[in-house]
């Protein structure tokens, strides 16, 4: 049989329950949030998609699969915590248009759409991500293209979102020969999951697009080693061969990666596919993922372990993005100091920021 084009992949990502039980015998907690879920009233924290091919990495007869629980909403996810946030990056304070996010002074980030081929269910930008908005208008690129154009100090646009990659060819073309139009001296970055999700997507003629636009970095999340797959390695090799660097971020994700050799296992693996792990995220204290939290103390414990694993290529920054917007930090080197519920987190400043001491 013929494989599906990716833009077929896409369309036809499982979307319903009814879809994903004819894969998948769903766990208590799974059915739960489809049926706390279904009424029109209940307002769902974040829709639920997974591509055919991100399914096929999965174990279906197990739901504490690590491919899987990245996925499949449970009802943990409607438990939300009193220091959980709907932005807890604070985004809104730093927002100059609707889409256009300028938190650091050298560089923006620009939400070029809000769908994804897979929802993950620890995104913390849930509050955007999957909401219909759909890709971003002309006359909003043009006002974002403005505002950057007058700042003279930006010097890196991040196209995110949602995912830029689930964009059409043209579509994509036409962002990117905007952004050079107003901004030629600008690098670009793309932060994307779909080398690890839709790896198809990644087509010769979008690499044709892509390359014209260099300097261009592509910022893949990859978070379990079941996820480099010949096709993904494959994907990420038609970036690399065209000269377009990649870069992996990572979620540290309880149950998933939360010890030291399954991320070893997940960096070497980067490594040998040319891609250099350049973060691994503590998680974001976004509503309803505390499931999806390790607990501070044992996070650093991970990765001093992951340290004695890996070259120095292999290990990622333990970073943190500070709780209501206080950017993003080295674990290592920010100050911490233990309260009586958590710990704060002090940025350069003297700032302090609350993190809650989350057990087990
Ligand atoms: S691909 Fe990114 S934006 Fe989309 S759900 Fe996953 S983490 Fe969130």
């Amino acid at each position: 049989m013929k494989k599906k084009c990716w833009i077929e992949q896409f369309k036809d990502r499982i979307t319903r329950k009814e879809k994903i039980e004819e894969s998948c015998i769903l766990s208590a907690e799974e059915d739960a949030f489809f049926k706390l879920t279904e009424s029109p009233n209940t307002s769902r924290t974040l829709d639920f998609a997974v591509t055919g091919y991100f399914l096929s990495l999965a174990d279906c007869s197990n739901p504490e699969d690590p491919v899987r629980r990245q996925f499949m909403p449970t009802a943990m996810e409607l438990n939300s915590l009193p220091y959980e946030l709907g932005d807890p990056l604070s985004e809104a304070k730093y927002t100059i248009t609707p889409r256009l996010i300028h938190r650091y002074s050298n560089r923006v980030v620009l939400l070029v759409t809000d769908l994804c081929a897979v929802y993950c269910r620890y995104c913390f930008r849930r509050h955007f991500t999957g909401k219909r908005k759909g890709i971003i208008g002309r006359e909003e690129l043009n006002a974002a293209l403005s505002y950057i154009a007058e700042n003279k100090e930006v010097e890196e646009i991040l196209l995110s979102g949602g995912d830029p990659l689930v964009i059409a060819d043209s579509k994509i073309g036409e962002i990117l020969n905007s952004i050079k139009k107003k901004v030629p001296h600008i690098v670009i970055r793309i932060g994307t999951r779909v080398p690890s999700v839709l790896p198809d997507r990644i087509t010769a003629d979008l690499i044709n697009i892509l390359k014209e636009y260099k300097p261009l970095w592509i910022i893949a999340q990859f978070n379990h080693p079941h996820e480099l797959t010949c096709e993904s390695i494959q994907a990420l090799s038609r970036f690399i061969d065209a000269g377009i660097p990649v870069l992996n971020q990572s979620v540290l994700l309880r149950g998933i990666n939360d010890n030291a050799e399954t991320l070893a296992e997940l960096s070497k693996l980067l490594v040998a596919a040319r891609v250099k792990p350049y973060y691994l995220f503590q998680g974001d204290l976004a509503r309803g993922t505390s499931h999806f939290r390790v607990p501070l103390a044992e996070g650093f414990k991970i990765v001093r372990a992951l340290a004695e694993k890996v070259s120095g290529i292999g290990m990622p920054v333990f970073a943190v993005d500070l709780p209501g917007g206080g950017g993003k930090v080295s674990l290592f080197k920010v100050k911490i100091e233990k309260s009586e519920r958590g710990f704060f987190l002090i940025d350069k400043k003297g700032k302090k920021y609350f993190y809650p001491d989350e057990q087990k």
